[in-house]
């Protein structure tokens, strides 16, 4: 095929896609698990999740895709190639939410694929790679830890058995929520076959810098890097009452002044650094006891591994200073270190060109948040696709993004998995 027959082609999948058919599967698949408050509870392999997978099934059956579902939970609907046997180029998302989550997290990357399906065949276009769209298990990470579990068994960076083993907060592992699934949803198990040729994957921001900068598209480059810490403060009780400020030992308030010692270090003129406390235990937790006991979670993250190796590697030094100006005892626990991910060229490059191709402002940027895109990088070229989302929130209800910023990501995602379903095997 010739470079100007690609062209014509690649132009024809982003006009045949339909803004009118991809809203109203938008507004169809979040009423199940809908919270009766715009939001969306749909936990990963729950009655609701195989609903969802139930819908997306159907509307596959009706279109002559076939959809699967493999050992880990993920489900995959597929588009035949005229070289069935090529690699696949494969997108998607997840159709699991937070339990106060948004309608457009994951759904949209998964809906978004299903709609780059259809615009191919309205388009007539044939393409010599299988294309697949799947719904990957258990992102979120709220009912089984950890999150984008699904897709860390799919490529080999977490072994099945131990995936499969997890437990959610009642005890039920993912080997007894997925036998539950199979005999409620019903689908064929998925042949193994060779990696996919490349993967892409659609997805609101879930931050603001899209919509501050008046930009459509985010052409995504990577994920920041993140570091986990688990720190342990030990004063000593006592009584609210009579124990003077001198010979107090609050691990508390030793707490607060370690968590803004902290914020100032890894505060950044660029504003790029991402430090969180998101959860804290007070021990007794009692209001007429001096705190004895105090444990924080600390998150960090940002693009630069050399920066998270640098700025991490100063917490140990900042907590032992600040524990001891404040006479308690403190100790820091390494986590995790999972370095950034830097997507190969290829996909953000034809994301590029997709954005310019359709007219759309875009805007280059590094994920702020995890995607299962993360994992795919370790196993074939791999990129995003960025839209705006509503005030830049996400993982609440009020999550919200509009038809035309949707119609737009699957205008560009329909050229960029086009053209490599295009490339000759
Ligand atoms: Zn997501």
């Amino acid at each position: 095929m010739s470079a100007a027959d690609v062209t014509g082609r690649l132009a024809q999948a982003a006009g045949s896609v339909s803004k009118d058919r991809l809203w109203r599967r938008h507004l169809e698949m979040s009423r199940i698990g809908a919270t009766g408050r715009g939001g969306l509870n749909r936990l990963a392999l729950t009655p609701e999740d195989g609903q969802a997978q139930a819908l997306i099934a159907g509307w596959a059956a009706a279109r002559g895709y076939t959809t699967t579902r493999d050992a880990a939970g993920n489900v995959f609907i597929r588009r035949e190639g005229s070289r069935p046997d090529a690699p696949a180029v494969m997108t998607g998302s997840h159709l699991d939410s937070q339990p106060n989550g948004g309608c457009f997290d994951g759904t949209y990357g998964v809906l978004a694929g299903f709609e780059v399906l259809e615009a191919l065949d309205d388009a007539g276009i044939a393409t010599p790679h299988p294309i697949e769209v799947v719904a990957w298990m258990n992102e979120e990470g709220s009912r089984f830890v950890p999150g984008a579990m699904g897709s860390a068994a799919f490529t080999g960076f977490l072994p099945l058995q131990d995936v499969l083993e997890k437990k959610d907060a009642a005890g039920v592992t993912v080997r007894e929520a997925l036998a539950r699934i199979d005999g409620s949803t019903p689908l064929a198990a998925r042949a193994p076959g060779p990696p996919p040729a490349a993967y892409v994957e659609a997805h609101i921001e879930q931050g603001p810098i899209l919509e501050s900068r008046g930009d459509t598209i985010g052409v995504v480059t990577g994920i920041q890097g993140i570091r986990r810490f688990a720190v342990e403060v030990l004063g000593e009780e006592g009584h609210a009452g009579t124990t003077p400020r001198a010979s107090r030992k609050d691990a508390l308030s030793a707490a607060v002044a370690l968590i803004s010692a902290l914020e100032r270090l890894t505060a950044d003129a660029e504003d790029q650094v991402r430090f969180t406390v998101g959860r804290m235990a007070v021990e007794p937790n009692s209001p007429n006891t001096i705190p004895g006991k105090v444990t924080f979670s600390i998150d960090l993250r940002h693009p630069s591994k050399d920066l998270l190796a640098r700025t991490g590697d100063l917490i140990h030094a900042t907590v032992s200073e600040v524990a001891a100006s404040r006479r308690v005892d403190a100790k820091v626990q390494d986590i995790s270190f999972v370095a950034p991910t830097t997507f190969l060229p290829l996909v953000p490059e034809a994301v590029r060109s997709a954005a310019s191709a359709e007219g759309l402002p875009h805007h280059v940027l590094p994920s702020g948040a995890g995607h299962d895109a993360m994992h795919l990088s370790r196993i074939c070229p791999t990129g995003m696709v960025f839209i705006p989302c509503l005030n830049g929130r996400s993982h609440t209800e009020v999550e919200s993004a509009t038809p035309e910023d949707l119609f737009a990501g699957a205008r560009v995602l329909a050229r960029v998995i086009a053209e490599l379903a295009l490339q000759s095997c």
